[in-house]
């Protein structure tokens, strides 16, 4: 049902009460470490609300792309796509305020290794998706090679534009929906503080993207296509830690544009997955079974 073109990285995350200044050392909790990149988050995420899942990435050949391997394949996400790149995996050093805000420095190892030849050997798996789904932490050939051969064979394709990165006028076309948080819609208008969430939908649609999404945090998302915009609210929950949350929101999504629902059902959807993800520590480790969406 959806494929996930993507990263796979470990997740190395320390609690802090506030960030070191430049120069600085401070004390922070006991090092966790968790499955995690934008890729394999949205892949376990699926999976886990019961999707038919597989992922297009590559993992290095140390303990943690053996880790990162495990844990997809723990929640049955379809591995026949993901390679093993000598050298490092991808790395995400992530610290947790006390708000359960979080800072992330990405290191992207074997993840900046996949290539179009990669996406070409996963062209059946990819073509055989209703939903491929792509967010920017591995190379833009291979994601531009990818969503060509999902649009090509009638597939839908939904971009998370994270992180911020320019992207061609061809692929932005290709979006069904484009999904971006307030400061990559700001990013995406050309920069500066983000404006009014209704404004940013509705310019954001003028870029060219079949449809968009826009992520609010707690104050849930705009939906935005052809036929207009609308505000869909998130349950509300206790935030324990945002990590991962919008990874959880667009796996969520798109499992259910592949099961047939309308954007906005989708998002209203998605919006309970997203919430369920802040209410745990960690990316992968919060996400909700559907018995346990709000
Ligand atoms: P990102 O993690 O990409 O910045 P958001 O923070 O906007 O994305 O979160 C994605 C979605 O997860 C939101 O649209 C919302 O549905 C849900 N979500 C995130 N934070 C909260 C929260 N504090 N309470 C309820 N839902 C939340």
């Amino acid at each position: 049902e959806v494929v996930v073109v993507g990263s796979v990285n470990a997740d190395l995350v320390i609690g802090v009460d506030r960030r070191p200044a430049p120069g600085e050392t401070v004390l922070g909790s006991d090092l966790v470490v968790h499955p995690g990149g934008k890729g394999a988050n949205q892949a376990v995420a699926a999976a886990r609300l019961g999707g038919r899942t597989g992922i297009v990435g590559r993992v290095g050949d140390d303990g943690h792309g053996r880790l990162l391997r495990d844990a997809l394949a723990a929640d049955g996400v379809d591995l026949a796509h993901l390679a093993t790149t000598s050298g490092p995996s991808g790395v995400a050093l992530i610290t947790v305020g006390p708000d359960g805000d979080n800072s992330i420095i990405v290191s992207p190892g074997a993840n900046a290794r996949l290539t179009p030849a990669d996406v070409a050997a996963a062209r059946d798996m990819i073509a055989g998706a209703a939903v491929v789904s792509f967010q920017l932490e591995v190379p833009l050939p291979a994601v531009q090679a990818a969503a060509r051969t999902a649009a090509a064979a009638g597939g839908r394709v939904v971009l998370n534009l994270s992180p911020p990165a320019p992207v061609p006028t061809d692929l932005l076309a290709l979006c069904d929906p484009l999904v971006v948080n307030e400061h990559e819609a700001a990013y995406l208008l050309g920069g500066g503080e983000p404006g009014e969430p209704a404004a940013l939908a509705g310019a954001l649609l003028k870029r060219g993207p079949r449809s968009v999404v826009v992520t609010l945090g707690a104050d849930g998302v705009l939906v935005a296509d052809a036929s207009g915009t609308a505000h869909v609210p998130s349950p509300k929950v206790e935030a324990v830690d945002t990590t991962g949350a919008g990874d959880a929101f667009t796996a969520a999504l798109c499992l259910r544009l592949a099961r047939g629902d309308g954007l906005s059902d989708a998002a209203a959807y998605a919006a309970r997955a997203g919430a369920a993800a802040v209410r745990r520590p960690g990316a992968q480790p919060s996400y909700p079974t559907p018995a346990e969406l709000p």
